[in-house]
């Protein structure tokens, strides 16, 4: 497979952009590339890279791709909303299109406001969290991302782990001391710290944890959160940028049945375009300018593309429930399948998955903590990496990361993805 156009692209872009990326996880560097390969465009279930190179994507844009690229309905409505202008500075009637529609998927959410992405979403809903309790510290987990912003990043997930750190520099120690970061799962320590502490705003938690790879979260563990949360008075906020109308149309909460607080989202809100909400109980959202005083902006927060494009996926998603039974059963075979070949090939490797999300963790016992996740054999996923895309399907660039499947994956696409998995599983066996 010839990948020279991209070489030469990242030899350029090294020279104007730091790493030559805009996000580190693409840089390829935690499964021993040299250089990433540059998208050109994508369709459907597939990726074409500037070498003409076709993969079929198991990236999914880190989750927004739900139906796949350009799916025709949403690329109408995108294609219709640019002749009107693409930017105002002013509300839309479809900002409140959206708000409804997505009220209507999460009862939880009252109120919503939309941001750019979901970095932002978290980071103004620990502000609107801090400022209704009167509290300054929060509680994270340790592997659970929620966005670059500062005191979201002390010992975070996603590419903050692929690199190694297990915070960025650049930090103040004040915020980092504002910061509690608990192992995700142990609910004991979560409770002691609750106890011993009355300086606690908000617990952020990604409900179904998918930036350390995929874990399964036990819904037990969530409901005691829940509850003790509830004791003392501390908001609770479900992060469900990745798994919000991921996993169900009403996210982690609708399929464990708890009601968190606050709720962030991203992604498939967007339906593929820059976005990000946080919403909730109106008693905490309209603490909010101009009804009060957290302040929260953005020159493109609720951009009428994004806007346009969300509501049409997230409709399409409402009005076909059948998406959601074929993307999770189209998961769950292929995970049926993929520890088939594991078994075949004797090798230590274990699947976790949730909905139409997977992680591939080399280890022989199943990965439940990020300890776990962190002691899987890097070598053993560099291969994989390597030899899924020499077959033509492109994965993960990271052992930290999920897969995603697509409502758009056909047969032929799954079929690639095993027999290329197969090819990984032989050398490794060997
Ligand atoms: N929260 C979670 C759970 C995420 O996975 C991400 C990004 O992957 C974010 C927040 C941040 O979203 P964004 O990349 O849109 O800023």
């Amino acid at each position: 497979m010839c990948t020279e156009n991209s070489r030469k692209i990242y030899e350029k872009a090294k020279e104007s952009i730091p790493g030559g990326v805009n996000s580190p996880v693409r840089a390829f560097q935690s499964v021993d590339k040299e250089y990433p390969i540059f998208i050109k465009s994508g369709n459907g279930s597939k990726l074409y890279d500037e070498d003409g190179n076709e993969y079929v994507d198991m990236i999914g844009s880190w989750g927004p791709m739900i139906l796949g690229h350009n799916y025709p309905k949403v690329f109408e409505v995108v294609k219709k909303e640019l002749e009107k202008g693409t930017s105002f500075g002013l509300p839309t009637k479809k900002e409140v299109e959206l708000a409804e529609l997505v009220k209507s998927c999460f009862p939880s959410i009252e109120k919503l406001r939309l941001t750019t992405s979901g970095t932002e979403a978290a980071m103004a809903s620990v502000r609107v969290a801090r400022a209704f309790t009167g509290k300054n510290k929060i509680i994270k987990f340790e592997g659970c991302y929620h966005g670059h912003s500062d005191s979201l990043l002390v010992k975070a997930g996603s590419g903050l782990l692929t690199f190694e750190h297990q915070d960025s520099n650049g930090i103040t120690e004040g915020v980092v001391k504002d910061t509690i970061t608990l192992p995700f799962g142990d609910f004991d320590k979560l409770k002691k710290t609750l106890e011993n502490d009355n300086d606690i705003a908000c617990v952020i938690i990604e409900p179904i944890p998918a930036n350390m790879g995929l874990i399964e979260t036990e819904k037990e563990y969530l409901e005691k959160v829940r509850k003790i949360t509830k004791e003392k008075n501390v908001v609770l906020i479900f992060d469900e940028v990745i798994s919000g109308f991921r996993v169900s149309l009403g996210g982690a909460q609708k399929v464990f049945g708890i009601t968190p607080d606050l709720t962030v989202l991203g992604k498939i809100i967007g339906g593929g375009y820059p976005v990000g909400g946080f919403g909730g109980k109106k008693e905490i959202m309209n603490l909010i300018s101009p009804v009060g005083n957290v302040y929260h902006a953005g020159t493109l927060s609720g951009n009428p593309i994004s806007v346009a494009a969300g509501i049409e996926t997230i409709s399409i998603l409402k009005e076909n429930p059948e998406i959601y039974e074929n993307v999770n059963k189209k998961t769950e075979n292929l995970v049926n399948k993929i520890n088939e070949l594991i078994k075949k090939y004797d090798i230590p490797a274990s699947v976790n998955y949730f909905g139409s999300l997977f992680t591939i963790f080399f280890s022989k016992e199943k990965v439940k903590t990020l300890e776990d996740a962190m002691n899987t054999n890097d070598k053993f996923y560099s291969i994989y990496f390597d030899t899924m895309l020499e077959n033509g399907v492109i994965v993960p660039p990271s052992k930290y990361e999920a897969h995603f499947v697509s409502y758009i994956h056909n047969d032929e696409d799954v079929e690639k993805l095993l027999k290329s998995a197969e090819k990984t599983f032989q050398k490794i066996a060997e």
